[in-house]
């Protein structure tokens, strides 16, 4: 079967609102009106957008059990009819295609999606994830891989990736024993940041935030265990405060620059450092490069190890989806193009040209 780069389009297409449609059926990410089923591959803001409008009009809203009840914890109502509930490596048939979701290590519940269609026609879609290989199965023999670049440059690799790790609990042992230590970070993160404290023996009260202790309680039913987490509007989590011996984690979005009357330090997890491990940015603050992301090595690991006919790299989100099609086919020879295009596909370039499928 010979497939061509303007073949891709009946398979695979990117809307500028996000969503990797796999023939115009299955949306994943973002929402199409003629779709039959929205894919939330995870919870992360800019994989959730119009997700309202989905529930409303599509006839499934399909995601790994954690993921559709973290939708709830964060205040979706999804009627039960319409619930598609797909554990990891479960095939189902959906308008003569076969679809699963395979695990990805990015935050609790984070699928990739395999989607084969009825002429043989094999695409996957990675979403977020880091580790391929070790904590992110790669999906192998496909015609098209659609793959995130956040971290798509060359100089967005983190050398030390292997320590943050330890380097975090290290600062916030250090920060605790001069006071409470508040935890900025995205979800997910959050509760990742609550596990590896409490491997690593840090027995402090935990307290939360609304919709932070709102996904530890969903996560709790699937299994995780992060301790004890207290929600902090409650009498106990007042109490708790007052010994000023805590963590206490809460969105990224509500981190502000000001100092409250008690030492307080913050600490503001975030992949986009590259340098250094770790940094202090005021009296106060520290910024430790703990991220859910692969940089731009492992990005370049999973193609490798994937070898798919074609690379397409998801330009609807934040990162640098162009230069690293370009990387791709420079280095792995590889063709690749970014989705959706800025311009249109000029056929006539010889990257471009027939690929053996
Ligand atoms: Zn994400």
């Amino acid at each position: 079967m010979i497939l061509r780069l303007e073949d891709i389009y009946k398979y695979v297409n990117i809307t500028l609102n996000g969503a990797i449609l796999f023939s115009s059926d299955i949306a994943v990410d973002g929402h199409e009106d003629n779709s039959i089923v929205r894919i939330v591959t995870h919870i992360h803001s800019d994989h959730i957008v119009g997700l309202r409008s989905s529930i409303r009009k599509l006839r499934y809203i399909a995601g790994t059990p954690q993921t559709l009840d973290m939708l709830i914890a964060l205040g979706y109502r999804i009627p039960l009819p319409k619930r598609l509930e797909l554990d990891y490596e479960q095939k189902i048939e959906l308008n003569e295609k076969i679809v699963k979701l395979v695990k990805a290590e990015h935050i609790p519940g984070a699928a990739q999606v395999y989607v084969e269609f009825p002429d043989g026609v094999r695409v996957g879609y990675t979403s977020d994830f880091k580790n391929p290989g070790s904590g992110t199965p790669v999906l192998k023999d496909l015609d098209i891989l659609v793959i995130e670049a956040t971290y798509g440059r060359p100089d967005w690799t983190r050398s030390f990736k292997g320590e943050v790790e330890y380097l975090f609990v290290d600062i916030v042992k250090y920060l605790l024993s001069q006071g409470p230590v508040i935890i900025h970070a995205y979800h997910g993160k959050l509760q990742e940041a609550m596990r590896i404290l409490r491997v690593a023996g840090i027995t402090a009260p935990f307290i939360a935030s609304r919709q932070t202790y709102r996904i530890v309680k969903a996560l709790e039913k699937h299994g995780y265990r992060f301790g004890e987490v207290i929600y902090d509007k409650s009498r106990e989590a007042q109490e708790v405060m007052k010994s000023n011996w805590y963590v206490y984690f809460t969105h990224m979005n509500s981190y502000s620059t000001s100092t409250s009357r008690h030492k307080v330090s913050k600490i503001i997890l975030t992949g986009w450092e590259f340098d250094q491990p770790y940094r202090r940015i005021n009296n106060h603050t520290w910024i430790v490069a703990l991220s859910d992301h692969a940089d731009f090595e492992q990005l370049l690991q999973y193609v490798e190890e994937a070898k798919p006919k074609i690379l397409v790299t998801d330009a609807s989100r934040a990162g640098a989806p162009e230069i690293f099609a370009k990387e791709v086919t420079r280095r792995l020879g590889i063709p690749s193009i970014p989705l959706p295009l800025k311009k249109p596909l000029d056929l006539s370039i010889t990257q471009y040209s027939i690929i053996d499928a």
